[in-house]
């Protein structure tokens, strides 16, 4: 995929299309997610209903336990990486732009956001060039940069 690659839909129909079609796959994957949660959950609970701790958990208990944990964070990261939500306001139902320094999307408005910001930095940068950097600044700088 390009570094840069905006989807944009003018028409309402097709917007709301667009936005039923995130949902349905939003939905699916949030459903995967609570069944992983719900799973990983129920090692911790013994068939009494007590609490168990994770250093009693067997071997294999242990090694599901983290699969599940695992298997459900990657799913959260591809939600939030996907078309279906900004990767900066979470919100879904937009126009979106994808950042492939991040490989994330985000909605027009907050990639304009942070565009407008990295410009503004770019300049303050330029009329000072020789200005020491932070670790903070530097971070800020580099993240800025992609969205120019
Ligand atoms: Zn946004």
């Amino acid at each position: 995929m390009r570094d840069k690659r905006s989807i944009i839909i003018k028409s309402p129909r097709l917007q709301r299309i667009r936005n039923n079609l995130r949902d349905v796959f939003f939905q699916a994957a949030r459903s995967e997610r609570k069944r992983l949660y719900n799973e990983w959950r129920g090692f911790l609970v013994d068939p009494e209903g007590k609490r168990r701790s994770i250093n009693n958990f067997s071997p294999e208990e242990l090694s599901r336990f983290r699969q599940l944990q695992e298997r459900e964070n990657e799913i959260t990261d591809m939600i939030n990486r996907s078309i279906l939500t900004c990767a900066a306001c979470g919100k879904g139902h937009r126009d979106m732009v994808y950042n492939k320094a991040y490989d994330a999307w985000y909605c027009t408005e907050c990639y304009g956001l942070e565009r407008v910001t990295a410009q503004r930095r770019a300049k303050a940068r330029a009329r000072n060039p020789n200005k020491a950097k932070s670790c903070e600044e530097k971070v800020i700088e580099s993240h800025s940069k992609t969205f120019l």
